[in-house]
């Protein structure tokens, strides 16, 4: 991977402690691998509580100056980090590939809109305004100021190495906080090198970590222990986010959740078919089905439901599954081994019952963990895709007859994080919107996340969003000053 790279040093085998390019104290290391193809990319150090330890003690003083610089001043830090950042992509992108197997084009669009939060965060780190408010008294003036947590921990997965790092770290370093973060143990490296990129723009010692570990239940039981951590932020499954939730319940900590998802993608009859396969298959399969807000139930229209199902087929049947380093790959391997008993599972089960394989349905040619885009029809509501999400290229059909019923299905779920519809007349559009009990609604689009909007779900996808004006509050407490004028 060095070779592929214009500069090597992007690529790295130590982590980030507390200032220090460090091994872990045991020595101990754990390899990151490439999924398309097997093979080792390098040994990360296989850190445990005492270096997290050491990272929060050195983020809780390094985070009093940060705090009292002026928002300018980090604003600067975070437009330099953003520049080398956009500098460096092509680098970036290939780790992001190397070691989580999303194309390269797709890598490359992640570092741009993980980056996009860096700028976004550092434009908003000089407008975090507070209030004032009317007194209750004569005598009394009310002023509400904002100010950084502290430290901040935070666990990310593999799945976006670089934006769900960026996403969190930015708003955070852009208000005053200082930051430790695990990245997901199959995908460190991305993580790594934005820390690498982040010294580099002047972000100062001990003001960002990175523990890389493959013992992650550790790492968490620390930043939910030690009482210098005043908020973690979580992106991840809602099992683990409850694991957390419940392990910060003692030192009541702030917490951000970013859980599971179970997205519904409605076609009503009214709406424009091929803009609806188009966006489809930019909901389902990109990142090879693995992102939390993929469309995981294709509910169709009765009246639209075979020609839709046919020109999906056709679409998937045109994606080029390989490894992402290549030219012309659409579609990369899945992360590991459990991933495709996971998507074969899902298939047999849903055929046990009785829909159909239209295209694709089985392990890829290729071998590893490649796997066939998929298309099922005759897909119902007992089948286990219907409440378990799948996270890979499978695109499970339902058909439904009429609005409310539709309704009822997409919302009857623990989940609540993006939902998806394509319709065009308007009222219908307003009613549907209004209807659907998710935190996002994608309105005739597959695509939805960007940094200047709010990312999040309701209900047991999470608590809290991020990107946009508001991903700031999560990293903010809120201080209430009253003076008595004398
Ligand atoms: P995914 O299926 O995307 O891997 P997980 O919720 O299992 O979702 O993992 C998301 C992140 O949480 C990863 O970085 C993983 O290492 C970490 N993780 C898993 N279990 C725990 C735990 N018990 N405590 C803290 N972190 C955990």
């Amino acid at each position: 991977l060095a070779n592929l790279l214009e500069d090597p040093s992007l690529l790295l085998d130590k982590a980030l402690v507390a200032g220090e390019w460090v091994a872990a104290d045991s020595g101990k290391t754990f390899d990151v691998s490439n999924p398309a193809r097997g093979d080792i990319l390098t040994p990360v150090p296989d850190m445990s509580r005492a270096e997290t330890a050491r990272a929060i003690d050195a983020a809780y003083v390094a985070q009093k100056d940060w705090a009292a610089k002026t928002g300018k001043e980090r604003a600067a830090i975070l437009r330099k980090w953003y520049d080398l950042m956009i500098a460096n992509a092509d680098d970036l992108a290939r780790i992001l590939t190397a070691e989580m197997g999303k194309p390269f084009a797709e890598a490359r669009g992640e570092i741009l809109y993980g980056a996009s939060f860096v700028e976004w965060f550092s434009e908003e780190a000089k407008r975090v305004y507070g209030e004032t408010i009317p007194g209750h008294q004569p005598d009394k003036r009310i002023t509400v100021i904002r100010q950084p947590v502290g430290v901040v921990g935070s666990i990310t997965p593999w799945n976006f190495p670089n934006a769900m790092i960026a996403r969190k770290v930015a708003p955070a370093l852009a208000v005053g906080c200082a930051f430790v973060a695990k990245p997901a143990g199959e995908t460190p490296l991305s993580a790594l090198a934005m820390a690498l990129l982040a010294e580099r723009a002047g972000v100062p010692k001990g003001v960002f970590s990175v523990i890389t570990s493959a013992s992650s239940s550790e790492i968490g039981k620390e930043f939910c222990e030690n009482p210098k951590v005043r908020k973690l932020t979580f992106t991840g499954s809602t099992e683990v986010g409850r694991i957390l939730l419940r392990q910060g319940a003692d030192q009541v900590m702030k917490m951000s959740m970013e859980l599971g998802g179970n997205a519904p993608f409605i076609v009503f009859d009214d709406a424009d078919l091929d803009a609806a396969v188009e966006g489809t298959m930019i909901s389902k399969y990109r990142n090879n089905g693995q992102t939390c807000v993929c469309a995981n139930r294709i509910y169709v229209q009765a009246g639209v439901y075979d020609a839709f199902a046919e020109k999906l087929a056709k679409a998937a049947a045109k994606l080029q599954v390989g490894d992402g380093l290549e030219d012309g790959v659409t579609t990369g391997p899945l992360i590991n081994a459990k991933a495709v008993d996971k998507v074969e599972e899902h298939i047999a089960d849903a055929v046990a019952k009785g829909a159909k394989v239209l295209s694709g349905g089985k392990r890829h040619e290729l071998g590893g963990t490649f796997f066939q885009p998929t298309v099922l029809t005759g897909v119902t509501s007992d089948m286990m895709v219907t409440h378990d999400e799948t996270f890979g290229p499978v695109a499970p059909l339902f058909k439904f007859e009429d609005e409310d019923d539709v309704i009822a299905q997409a919302n009857d779920t623990i989940y609540g994080l993006a939902s998806y519809f394509y319709a065009r007349d308007l009222s219908r559009v307003t009613r549907v919107s209004e209807a659907l009990e998710y935190g996002m609604v994608g309105v005739n689009t597959g695509l939805i996340s960007t940094e200047v909007a709010p990312f999040g779900g309701v209900k047991q996808s999470g608590l809290g969003r991020e990107g946009s004006s508001h991903g700031i509050d999560d990293y903010l407490e809120m201080k209430y000053i009253c003076v008595s004028v004398q």
